[in-house]
Order: C-alpha cells, then structure tokens, then sequence
C-alpha cells in the first residue's frame, strides 16, 4: 500500500526518524487519506526488505500478508459496522436490507489487543495496530486502550487515527505523538482525481470541501446525480413538489440528504454574505438567485434547524414525514413571509 502523492514528503520524514513513537495520532478532518497514510506508514514499519528511504518493498511476504489481510503483527480495529460491511461486499441485498451494526469500537474489540500486544511478534519484530477512527471508541474501549498504553507495549506501534481528535480522551491524545494532516492543494487533488477517472473533478472537490477521497467515494457512489435528484427541484421553491420529491429521494439515507442540505444552504448564505460559493459551484448561478431574493434570518434559522435535525437524522422516526418537513420549510424561506406573519416562527 503506498501512500497519496501528497503524502510522500510527511512520510519519508518521519521514516526518516531514528525512532517512531509508540502512539501516532493521525489527525485531519474526513476524506484526506489519513487512512491511506496509516496503511502505508504500517507496510513500511513491518517491511522485511525495505527500499532505501524506508517505505515498503510492496513484494516480500509481510507485504503480501497485509494486502490479503492475513499478518500475524498486524490488527485493525474499526467499528463493528464497517468490519461487516466489508464481509457483506458481493452478497446480494446487503444494502437494501441493512442490519443496524454498531457504529462504536466495542470494549471487547480493544481488550482482545492486550493478548496481541503481550505476544512476541512473529516475523521482523514489529507489531502494529491500527485504530480508526479513533473517537468511534465508547468510553469503554478507550479505557481499555488506555489501560494498554499506560504499561509500555514493548514492540508494538499503535496508530490512531483521528477525524475529530477532540472526541478523545484527553488522557489518551496526550499519550501519542500528534501528526497534523491536511489536505492537498486543489490542483493537486485534481490531478488526483482525474488519475482516478473522476469526471468533473473541480465539481467533485468543491463539494466534499476540498477532501479528494470523500470525492472519490462520492463518485464512486453516483451521488452527483442522486445530489441532483435533490437539488435541482430546490432551485424552485416556489413550485416545489414537496410530496413527490419526499417520494423520489425515499430509498436516500437521511443523514446524506440532511448533508447535502446542510451544504446547499451554507452556499446560499456563502453567497447572500460574502459572494462566494463552496461547495455546489456548478449551480452557482441558482444559488446566487435565490440568495438574492432570501431573507438571511430564515436562510440561518433553517441551518440551525438542519444541524440539530442532522444529530438525529441517523435514527428518524419517520424519515419521508421528516424530509417532507425539511422541503415544506425550505419552501417557505422564499413563499411565506409576504407581508404576513408566520406564525410558527
Ligand atoms: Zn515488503
């Protein structure tokens, strides 16, 4: 596993090193590749025959047990739902009828690693174990992890990554090295992009505020187009379908549509008060339409209800009367208010 294009400085620099700490934080904000740069960075720490600067060979065993997932040195603890949504991959239905996985690291999930750090490695005498993300542990697991971390795992390097390193335990932050990640360049993330056959990448970029992997995954899963089925009617309030488009974008999971909103409305504000446009740039000139004709304090008392409404959007209890609400009161920013008062303000 090799690392990004805009990795390779902050990697070889701290191959570099004499010494790698016993626990990297790797933090940055979602999409970036923090992952990516973990998986490389742990090639490169078991690599039995590394290349000069130190990264990976990509050919001896240790690296061939870690692409098919198989080295003994080697533990990677995410939570529950994803470890199962990776062994669902090609089994049919598996995403029409989704079972509701945790979204936490279980305490047990960091217990078993006590064994794996006690343990004697098998092959060069490095273990390593990779957590992500790391605030998906509940305090359980962080406790535990704490616990581990407290006596000195001897040969082991844990590496945590982070999209939220606030979320941690303070206890735990202050027992690792801290490795601030950012994103590329827009132009390099680009070219990136376009390697990986993104079309309209500029669009791609802008809308998963400029983190090229969130705009790989974006595309990968259609969503410009699904993003459209949304937005595009939105560009109308005032012959918004509301019904209709509940109906359309009923098989969407709520906390996408909630984002997708969250990001349509900050542009219309981006755009009412400071002229500029983030993330929805190819539909610039309806933005700048509406926010024209908007009144700022209902486009910013809709944000807020957005963002409360997404902290429960994971678990609605009626998510099409949910997002019928959310379309009835976005249409209301530009139909309501014409000289009346509106009494549920
Ligand atoms: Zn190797």
């Amino acid at each position: 596993m090799d690392a990004l294009p805009w990795q390779h400085e902050a990697l070889d620099s701290l191959l570099g090193r004499a010494g790698l700490p016993q626990a990297l934080l790797l933090a940055g904000s979602k999409g970036i590749g923090k992952r990516t740069f973990a998986a490389a960075l742990t090639a490169a720490m078991l690599c039995e025959s590394p290349r000069p600067q130190g990264r990976a060979c990509g050919a001896c065993p240790s690296c061939e047990w870690l692409r098919a997932g198989t080295h003994p040195d080697f533990r990677l603890v995410v939570p529950q739902s994803e470890s199962e949504g990776e062994a669902a991959q090609g089994a049919d239905e598996s995403r029409s009828a989704p079972r509701k996985a945790s979204q936490q690291i279980a305490a047990e999930q960091v217990r078993m690693l006590a064994d794996f750090v006690n343990l004697s490695a098998h092959r060069a005498g490095r273990k390593v174990v990779l957590i992500a993300p790391a605030e998906a542990m509940n305090s359980f697991a962080a406790n535990s992890l704490l616990k581990i971390l407290e006596e000195p795992p001897g040969e082991t390097t844990f590496l945590l990554v982070t999209h939220h390193s606030q979320r941690l335990l303070p206890t735990i932050r202050s027992r690792c090295q801290r490795l601030d990640m950012a994103a590329p360049p827009p132009a390099q993330a680009m070219q990136w992009l376009e390697s990986q056959g993104v079309a309209d990448a500029e669009a791609a970029l802008a809308h998963a505020g400029g983190a090229p992997l969130g705009a790989l995954d974006a595309f990968r899963d259609n969503e410009g187009s699904r993003r459209s089925a949304l937005l595009t009617p939105l560009c109308e309030p005032a012959t918004l379908d509301v019904l209709g488009l509940a109906e359309t974008l009923a098989k969407e999971e709520m906390p996408s549509l909630v984002s997708w909103l969250q990001k349509w409305v900050y542009d219309l504000i981006a755009s009412r008060l400071a002229r500029r446009i983030r993330y929805n740039v190819a539909l610039a000139p309806a933005i700048e339409r509406l926010a024209r004709a908007a009144d700022v304090s209902r486009l910013l008392a809709y944000q807020r209800m957005l963002a409360e409404t997404q902290a429960v959007a994971g678990h609605p209890l009626n998510a099409q009367l949910l997002l019928e609400r959310l379309c009835f009161d976005y249409a209301d920013i530009w139909n309501a208010g014409q000289g009346e008062i509106d009494g549920r303000a």
